[in-house]
């Protein structure tokens, strides 16, 4: 087995990118957003074989058990930028079940989360409890060695392809919020499961409600301790929260912009040039800040609250750039597919509904703020 830690940087570096110029698909190359299962599989497989599927894993449970340094370059590099459904299983519950998983859990579904025959969904926001996690009232009730589930989950991203949930369940409800719910693991395909698509802007059903009909879970596939479930859930993969801020959705998308404004000689007009110098500016600032924290990561330094502010700069530095592509395509902004700009073809239309619940997803711009406010600036709640 390779050491890839013990690799100069620069011949790590060389590593991946030759592999994805070399196998990387060039139908996946113009993906932005989500890939299907169906679309991503085959390529999956590959980074499978190749001991690729989790950069981050340790070896010992089949991962490249990179450090941060090496981490980061390989996220550089690599050119799969969109989301899989394999994300929920190898980037959110593979190292929560590594910290808290029980011996069986862990030989159960880490060798089947790494080969994707397992795909998770993560079941945590409920039409009443998105920004406020807690107040989650989906329950699991104790009945003898199982639980009986009740309730419903909601923007459940890949419902309709993935075979297993994670979800935070209520266990007591007597005690505070936090301290009443569990972490359980659900099988998908369970009786009294159903699984609905919400269909988005873009017209895909990407994510789901999800309703649980007494359906009955094997105590066993409890992760931690019964009502320890909110700590469970806040075990976060340090380096992970960094991928939100990576630059390179912002300087492809500025590309794109580039792109169609040559297309239609907006270079010679001072007022746009004004608003993409701007805007070349602030994915310059994303990709300082960024680096900062790459930084703070290679050294094994703790990455503060403070990394709140580039999650709202990445995403909404993106929904500025794709407004701005909207508007530069003229005519063609309000059309779907690839368009023809110059000799390239660039999609209008999907990058730019795609961004707009960037801001959304993984807490919204307006609790990043608030976190912002009173872990970095002291200000009060
Ligand atoms: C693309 C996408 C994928 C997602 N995938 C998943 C998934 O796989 N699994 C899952 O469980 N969830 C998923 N979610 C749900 C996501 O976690 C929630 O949308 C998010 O937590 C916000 O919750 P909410 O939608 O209920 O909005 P709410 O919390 O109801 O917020 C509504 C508005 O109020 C504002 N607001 C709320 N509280 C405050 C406050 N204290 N101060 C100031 N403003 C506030 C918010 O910023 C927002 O503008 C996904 C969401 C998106 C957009």
């Amino acid at each position: 087995m390779i050491d890839w830690n013990a690799m100069s940087d620069d011949a790590f570096r060389h590593e991946v990118r030759s592999f994805y110029a070399e196998h990387f698909p060039m139908h996946l190359r113009d993906v932005i957003g989500y890939y299907t299962w169906a679309q991503q599989r085959d390529w999956y497989r590959k980074l499978y074989e190749r001991g690729w599927a989790a950069p981050s894993w340790p070896r010992e449970h089949g991962g490249m058990g990179l450090d941060a340094s090496k981490l980061l370059i390989f996220v550089e590099e690599r050119l799969d930028l969109a989301r899989g459904p394999d994300f929920g299983g190898l980037v959110m519950l593979g190292p929560v079940l590594m910290k808290f998983g029980s011996p069986e859990q862990k030989a159960r579904y880490l060798p089947r989360i790494l080969s994707c025959d397992d795909l998770w969904a993560q079941g945590y926001s409920e039409p009443g409890a998105g920004s406020d996690l807690a107040s989650l009232r989906t329950e699991a009730v104790l009945d003898g060695n199982e639980f009986v589930v009740n309730g419903q989950k909601i923007w459940t991203t890949w419902g309709l392809e993935c075979t297993h949930m994670f979800a935070l369940v209520r266990t007591d409800k007597s005690v505070k919020k936090q301290a009443g719910i569990s972490f359980l693991l659900l099988d998908l395909k369970s009786p009294g499961v159903k699984v609905r698509g919400i269909r988005n802007l873009t017209g895909q059903e990407d994510f789901c409600e999800v309703f649980f009909d007494d359906v009955r879970v094997p105590r066993a596939n409890l992760v931690g301790e019964l009502n320890d479930g909110w700590r469970v859930s806040k075990a976060l993969v340090g380096h992970e929260r960094l991928l939100i801020g990576n630059p390179q959705h912002c300087q492809r998308a500025l590309q794109r912009l580039a792109t169609v404004a040559r297309s239609q000689g907006l270079f010679d007009d001072t007022g746009f040039l004004d608003k993409y110098t701007q805007l070349a500016l602030d994915v310059e600032d994303l990709a300082a800040s960024y680096g900062r924290y790459c930084d703070l990561a290679r050294r094994g330094e703790p990455i503060g609250a403070d990394v709140s502010l580039l999650k709202i700069w990445a995403t909404e530095t993106l929904q500025r750039i794709n407004e701005q592509i909207v508007e530069c395509a003229g005519d063609y902004g309000g059309s779907n597919g690839l368009l023809p700009f110059g000799s390239a073809g660039v999609d209008v239309l999907h990058p730019f509904y795609i961004s707009r619940p960037t801001t959304i997803g993984a807490g919204t711009s307006e609790v990043q703020r608030n976190i912002m406010a009173k872990f970095v600036l002291g200000l009060p709640s």
